[in-house]
């Protein structure tokens, strides 16, 4: 682990810091982002070797997954699929035609990230330690001698370097590359992989930054890249470039494109934005680097922005399961409330850039909010992407499958596939599992704060004495969370634990004593000076909640999702009756639902059962009278995790619920 120290970082002038900063950076604050010391935040990271998933917990399961099945996966398909090709060609040590997108290099580098981050969790792989090391050797070599590296634009169509900003994503395969390097940095893994992003980024400043090209990239993710380098490196032209990008966007100079200018949020100053726009995954990454470059700059405007845009995107236009993005069409943002749940795009690298973004927000702003949609995304729109065997994904991500479902093309594929021509969704997964750890848990001058609850312990400073906090529970299918605390007995400090939004009754108890907590923005803090080995337990209620949609969403107009805790549910075919119609199905909203363990599914997961009928719904399209479905055979209803789906066999699936008519 390198604890880089960074420069100071004044707020631009005349612009009003959002808060004082916090006054001091823990050690090792070194996770997937790092605000610097002079960093407007209001929350700290705490470094991903200060905080243990447990194999026994769900999340820790994702993640040992992730380790041992999926980044495997990866690496294979990266050797497969021509990605390391294209490179030893750009190295000149192949003659392969070029293969997969022109981007496919930032498969290779979210990979490389994740493989980063991994490393620096568990460093006894091998084999991913040798995919590391030859691959930050491969890069060395495939890259120019000014610094420019792109296997594409280098083997397959020199002559169109950073001539086709709107669609070469060559500033977007440069941001990955970038965040792989900070990964392998921070945690120490790869060191040497931040001299190539260093002499690219060089390049980028020299190329586009003040007196430069007057650029910005069609597909943004350079801009929190650089911030992050500038994180680690306390070099400021960094800082800068990534500010002038977003300065720069907004003033058509990415011309209308095939989808106009509001595809990739050209369309409109990112300071005057008031709605999400355009491709959603775009939108989402763009916003993360305005978070990023507002807390570095204390430019509160930009924060401003991301977090008006947030009113929107969740208000509006977020699906119950996390998910951003309603069309195929552009892969973008529909209208208002615009919400289809079975022709929903829903991309998986939406979901995980929303997670991202929303931890920036959190991190700046210390709202609960954010957490809640990190939480509601994670178990949600992104856990669904990746089979239970960790090597089949879903990329678009519907709430609902159709009875005799015709799919066409890869984004809209009725099962998990093991890899895409696309292949952006994989590797954004492996790069989001293997840092998981470092999202749950923020440190303060006050105290510590844990958002996202899990098996396993959290080591800090507070107060500058050692904090160990070691965390038990079944959670997500138990609310009961309990917690051991060590170290740091002299002092009083606090422990904020986040109640989750969709929580509306808890209790506390501490060594077994009942406590008043009452739930302050979103989080119960108590204050004490902790003796050794005192529990914690936080215990939340997890009724099964009947969620309505806002009206104004017709698509689901007169139907219910389930949820129970963070989880949606959803029906599949496979606990239907016999024969049954999934689109006949309807709820009966006045039987209660139940929840349960069930043994025979992956995870062992709770369970919804409630009151169901099969409509008679008749053969006519359409009819005169509105009475049709309301007679039906009763049966038991079973809903099962969204994020489970389709692992027992393919068949129809729908989270939205018709509401059985009355009378
Ligand atoms: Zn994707």
């Amino acid at each position: 682990m390198t604890q880089q120290k960074l420069s100071d970082t004044p707020a631009a002038p005349g612009v009003r810091p959002i808060q004082a900063p916090a006054p001091s950076v823990p050690d090792g604050a070194t996770g997937p982002v790092a605000p610097g010391p002079g960093a407007v935040a209001a929350l700290w990271p705490l470094g991903p070797d200060q905080v243990r998933l447990d194999p026994d917990g769900l999340l820790g399961r994702w993640q040992r997954r992730n380790a041992t099945v999926t980044l495997p996966h990866c690496v294979d398909n990266l050797h497969g699929a021509g990605n390391i090709g294209n490179l030893r060609a750009a190295a000149g040590e192949a003659d392969e035609a070029f293969a997969g997108m022109w981007f496919a290099d930032s498969d290779v580098h979210k990979t490389l990230e994740a493989a980063a981050w991994e490393l620096g969790r568990s460093p006894g792989d091998a084999g991913l330690r040798s995919f590391v090391d030859d691959t930050a050797a491969l890069l060395a070599r495939a890259q120019q001698p000014d610094g420019y590296l792109n296997s594409y634009f280098t083997v397959a169509a020199p002559e169109d370097r950073w001539r086709r900003p709107e669609w070469s994503h060559e500033l977007y395969c440069a941001g990955h590359l970038i965040q792989a390097a900070v990964a392998a940095a921070r945690t120490g893994v790869s060191p040497g992989l931040v001299a190539v992003a260093r002499r690219f980024a060089d390049l980028l400043v020299e190329r586009f930054g003040p007196g430069g090209a007057d650029e910005v990239c069609g597909h943004p993710e350079i801009e929190t890249a650089l911030a992050e380098l500038y994180r680690l490196t306390g070099h400021r032209p960094y800082l800068d470039l990534a500010r002038r990008f977003l300065d720069l966007r907004g003033r058509g100079l990415l011309g209308p494109g095939r989808f106009g200018p509001v595809y990739y949020q050209d369309h409109v100053p990112v300071r005057e934005a008031t709605e999400v726009a355009g491709h959603s995954v775009r939108q989402l990454y763009l916003l993360a680097g305005m978070v990023d470059v507002g807390v570095e700059t204390g430019d509160r405007t930009l924060l401003d922005a991301a977090e008006r845009l947030w009113e929107d995107a969740v208000r509006r236009r977020t699906y119950v399961t996390g998910a951003h993005g309603s069309r195929h069409r552009d892969e973008a943002y529909g209208d208002p409330y615009e919400l289809p749940p079975d022709r929903a795009y829903a991309e998986t690298c939406a979901a995980i850039a929303s997670f991202q973004w929303n931890w920036r927000l959190l991190l700046a702003t210390g709202r609960a909010r954010y957490a809640d949609e990190m939480e509601r995304a994670l178990y949600n729109a992104v856990a669904v992407a990746v089979s239970h065997d960790g090597r089949h994904f879903f990329y678009s991500n519907p709430l609902q499958l159709r009875t005799g479902h015709t799919g066409a093309g890869e984004e809209s594929a009725a099962r998990r596939l093991p890899w895409y021509t696309c292949a952006c969704c994989p590797p954004n997964i492996a790069r989001l599992m293997a840092s998981l750890h470092g999202y749950l848990a923020t440190a303060h001058e006050d105290g510590l704060q844990i958002h996202l609850y899990a098996s396993g312990s959290v080591d800090t400073e507070v107060a500058g004495s050692a904090v160990r906090v070691d965390m038990r529970t079944e959670y997500p299918w138990r609310g009961r969370i309990e917690l051991t605390l060590d170290g740091a007995a002299t002092v009083p400090w606090t422990l904020a634990l986040r109640v989750p939004e969709w929580c509306e009754a808890h209790t506390v108890r501490i060594d077994g004593g009942p406590v008043i907590a009452p739930v302050r923005d979103g989080y119960v803090r108590l204050t004490r000076a902790w003796a050794p080995g005192t529990t914690v337990v936080l215990d939340l209620e997890m009724p099964v909640r009947q969620v309505s949609a806002h009206p104004r969403v017709d698509a689901v107009r007169g139907c219910v999702a389930l949820a129970r805790g963070p989880l949606v549910y959803c029906l599949e075919q496979a606990d239907l009756p016999p024969g049954a119609v999934m689109e006949d199905v309807r709820l009966d909203p006045a039987a209660p639902a139940v929840a349960d363990r069930r043994e025979d599914l992956p995870e062992f997961p709770v369970v919804l059962t409630a009151g169901g009928t099969l409509a008679d719904t008749g053969d006519a399209l359409y009819t005169a009278t509105s009475g049709r479905g309301r007679r039906g055979t009763p049966f038991t209803l079973t809903a099962v995790p969204y994020f489970l789906w389709g692992n027992r066999s393919e068949g129809p699936m729908r989270v939205w619920i018709p509401i059985a008519a009355t009378g």
